[in-house]
């Protein structure tokens, strides 16, 4: 899905996504990279290829859709579906384009195993445990059954094994990380007792950064393969040096004007110009994917300079403060993320919009992309 009726261009450098890799690969050993919701907003097929051509093998997408439109895009790596089969189509997909599911519930199990007959072989697929997340996954107390059925049921073939981290960002998050790497190691001891040989990966991006002791076979990365660093601010913000924000977002300027001290500008008169200023329009609105929660509070980069926003974002049509850039003309065009010099950071945007770097992207990388 892309927004097209706009003029805004989110910009995606591709070396900074295969640098971060790197980096990631440095230090978290086999990096799977996790590209599920279009790579964040970032590409899934675009990524997907570059970081293949940097050397990555295994792919983690969201739903089985996903990671069937990347294998049919020519993805030759392994595929893995985090979301994994949601329905009955989604199930022969997987055995169709070799996609291996995250499978957290009995009836995924039985079914698998239904369809395996049918297809007369066995499905490769990751065992998800929820040792904390309360979201998918076999809990603790499911294991005993879960090797019996696993035994009954040769359809399935485990080949990997998964959880995910709640608090692996959190500074102060350290004890339930360790509680939650501690079930996990139980899952994995009761596994490979049954005879099971599996490739373990806990780790996402701030576990692969701050906790080496969970690293397993392999590590999931996400938001930093995309250049945040998700210890930015805290005591822990040089774990993530060197990664490189990959998105950039600009439009154009579509008006300049002066407004005089006293007048109002925007929906509801909530700025009044407290001195005689000139104000750009800008073409971005929530329309855009730019929230309206931006009103009054976020800036914008013109000119290399910060822009203060001005009143209610609209919805496609957002005023700034450029007091003082009199070369500031229709056309020129604003950075809304990202800059040269000066820019606006990942951080300091969802910090402005009230929300984390990971929704910024989700929802900027719906307008149109361009790469370099
Ligand atoms: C999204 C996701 C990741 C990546 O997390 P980041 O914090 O972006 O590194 C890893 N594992 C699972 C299961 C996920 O859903």
């Amino acid at each position: 899905m892309t927004i097209t009726y706009n003029k805004i261009r989110t910009r995606i450098h591709l070396d900074r996504i295969t640098s971060n890799y790197r980096l990631l690969c440095k230090i978290g050993g086999a990096v799977i990279p996790v590209i599920k919701a279009d790579a964040y907003g970032h590409g899934l097929v675009q990524v997907a290829r570059v970081l293949a051509q940097a050397g990555a093998e295994t792919f983690a997408v969201g739903t089985v859709e996903e990671g069937v439109k990347l294998r049919l895009s020519g993805c030759a790596g392994r595929i893995v579906s985090l979301l994994g089969p949601l329905d009955g189509e989604e199930y022969d997909a997987l055995f169709d384009q070799n996609i291996i599911p995250f499978v957290g519930g009995f009836a995924q199990l039985e079914e698998i195993h239904r369809r395996s007959e049918q297809w007369g072989r066995p499905l490769p697929v990751s065992l998800k445990f929820d040792t904390g997340m309360a979201r998918l996954g076999f809990v603790r107390d499911d294991l005993g059954v879960l090797l019996e059925r696993l035994k009954a049921l040769p359809g399935v073939k485990p080949v990997m094994a998964s959880s995910h981290l709640a608090t692996a960002d959190d500074p102060e998050g350290g004890e339930f990380v360790r509680e939650q790497g501690g079930i996990f190691d139980e899952a994995l001891a009761a596994l490979a007792e049954a005879g099971f040989k599996v490739e373990a990966n806990l780790a996402n991006s701030a576990g692969i950064l701050a906790h080496k002791t969970l690293h397993h076979q392999s590590q999931r990365a996400g938001i930093a393969l995309y250049g945040c660093n998700p210890f930015l601010g805290t005591d822990l913000a040089e774990l993530g040096r060197g990664l490189k924000p990959a998105m950039e977002v600009r439009t154009p300027v579509v008006a300049v004007h002066p407004l005089k001290k006293g007048v109002s500008i925007s929906y509801g008169r909530t700025f009044k110009a407290p001195t005689d200023m000139t104000v750009a329009i800008v073409a971005v609105g929530y329309a855009d994917a730019y929230s309206r929660g931006l009103s009054n509070k976020g800036a914008m980069l013109v000119h290399g300079r910060r822009a203060p926003i001005l009143g209610r974002v609209c919805m496609q049509l957002t005023a700034v403060d450029v007091t003082g850039l009199p070369e500031v003309k229709p056309g020129d065009l604003v950075h809304l993320l990202g800059g040269e010099g000066e820019t606006i950071t990942p951080e300091e945007l969802a910090g402005w919009w009230g929300t984390i770097t990971y929704e910024v992207f989700c929802l900027l990388g719906l307008n149109r992309r361009e790469y370099v």
